[in-house]
């Protein structure tokens, strides 16, 4: 499979390149050449499939000419290690729930596979990978725990001191083996910039081989598309459109199941939902693209003013301005109706995160205007991991699901460093 750059089409490159490198040279995002449409014969059979077969088909079908099917069994294996149970909710209303992985969040399956394929591309390569990650909480946990153990691999995360929350700074701090975490004496982006001039230091780059592993990287973005494959053979079969609503930041778990609808996959429409961070359902609604600085919300991995999969939507319908807004309707919602949406969902017995419930609001006003569907909406987060807005919505106490408790016992391993630039460097020369 070859990758082109969504800022020039003629730049085009491997799967080993467009993985370790993560962004094109002129900072465009690697999309596939070539979308490869799976039979209907196939998709019939999924129903009768397991999660990990589904995966095997549709990663074959992406990655055949590049990987060995045992390559493929592995990466796939390796990713589907805990299931995404399709729960009805309502009639015709469905969530997919994607938060059983380890870190509770759906970003989990994208950094299983990363690690994994970023170990596979190197195996013959005598060199360690460095995976730098500078991050506010959830981008590392999910990250640190893809890649713990990964052989190959050695991710180095750093973290605003203070400013990040006790349980979010656990799942990346008490990890061990190949999982170093940076406590940085500064802010969010300090960290960020750190890392940036890491990548652009050219002494550095001679000594070790640098990488990221941030939402835009293909690695993490492709095998989001495998879940849309999965609920959808996990829907009731009748004549009934599908419509799949998306609680959305950066884009790239929508732009995943847009790849999935391209690979042959039946769905009728999508639904961006955001909550106020709103540039794309006000481009969708016939506003000009317009970045913003972000605003803070109760859905805070949402909180992104210049989405950064943009450029990725657009691509997946050649650059059709008019199809993107026909087959993915927009919608935004403020913190106070994501609260009320909360309430109002767990008086029928649901619970759902303050970003499934951006998702869920967006699929019913959809389905208010639109009839004969039948939706589901991904629930991105388990309630848990945002425990103080769930309590104070719903009035009551959570028990922390066991695997995220167990966390909380660990015991946090950092090393202490300034914010200037030497000193990290410094750090990283030191390493062989
Ligand atoms: C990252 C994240 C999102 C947003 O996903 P994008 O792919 O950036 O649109 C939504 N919900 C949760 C819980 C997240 O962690």
């Amino acid at each position: 499979m070859k990758f082109y750059s969504t800022n020039n089409s003629e730049h085009q490159v491997n799967l080993a390149e467009a993985v370790i490198k993560g962004l094109a040279p002129d900072q465009g995002l690697y999309m596939p050449i070539e979308i490869p449409v799976l039979p209907k014969e196939l998709l019939d059979k999924f129903p009768e499939m397991t999660f990990q077969e589904i995966g095997f088909e549709v990663i074959g079908a992406l990655f055949a000419s590049t990987l060995s099917p045992e390559q493929i069994r592995e990466l796939v294996d390796h990713t589907l290690t805990f299931d995404a149970p399709l729960v009805k909710v309502e009639e015709d209303v469905y969530s997919l729930e994607l938060f059983h992985g380890p870190t509770l969040a759906f970003k989990d399956f994208g950094a299983r596979f990363c690690s994994k394929l970023m170990s596979m591309l190197m195996e013959k390569s005598d060199q360690k990978v460095r995976v730098l990650v500078a991050t506010s909480g959830d981008t590392g946990s999910a990250v640190a725990n893809g890649f713990l153990g990964v052989d190959g691999v050695e991710v180095i995360i750093l973290f605003p001191k203070g400013k990040v929350s006790e349980l979010q700074e656990k799942q990346f701090t008490t990890l061990g083996q190949n999982i170093t975490a940076l406590e940085v004496d500064g802010v969010f982006d300090d960290c960020q910039k750190m890392v940036k001039e890491a990548f652009l230091d050219a002494e550095l780059n001679e000594k070790l081989l640098l990488t990221s592993a941030n939402s835009i990287n293909v690695a993490r973005w492709i095998p989001q598309c495998l879940y849309y494959f999965y609920a959808f053979s996990r829907l009731p079969q009748n004549d009934k459109k599908v419509a799949f609503a998306v609680p959305s930041g950066n884009f790239g778990n929508i732009a995943a199941g847009i790849l999935a609808q391209r690979m042959g996959l039946p769905i009728d429409q999508f639904i961006a939902a955001t909550n106020v961070n709103k540039v794309v359902p006000d481009y969708l609604n016939g506003a000009d693209f317009q970045a913003m600085s972000s605003i803070a919300t109760l859905s805070n991995s949402m909180d992104v003013g210049n989405p950064s999969n943009f450029p990725r939507l657009l691509a997946l319908y050649g650059g059709d301005e008019h199809a993107l807004k026909d087959n993915v309707k927009g919608y935004f919602y403020t913190d106070e109706e994501t609260v009320e949406v909360m309430r109002q969902v767990y008086g029928t017995g649901y619970t759902l995160d303050p970003h499934g419930a951006v998702g869920y609001r967006g699929l019913k006003d959809f389905m208010e205007e639109n009839s004969k569907f039948q939706g589901v909406f991904l629930e991105t987060a388990h309630p848990g991991k945002f425990r103080g807005t769930v309590e104070k919505a719903l009035d009551l106490t959570l028990t922390l699901p066991e695997r995220l408790a167990a966390f909380m016992d660990g015991k946090k391993m950092v090393e202490s460093m300034g914010n200037d630039f030497a000193e990290f460097k410094n750090f990283l020369k030191s390493l062989n």
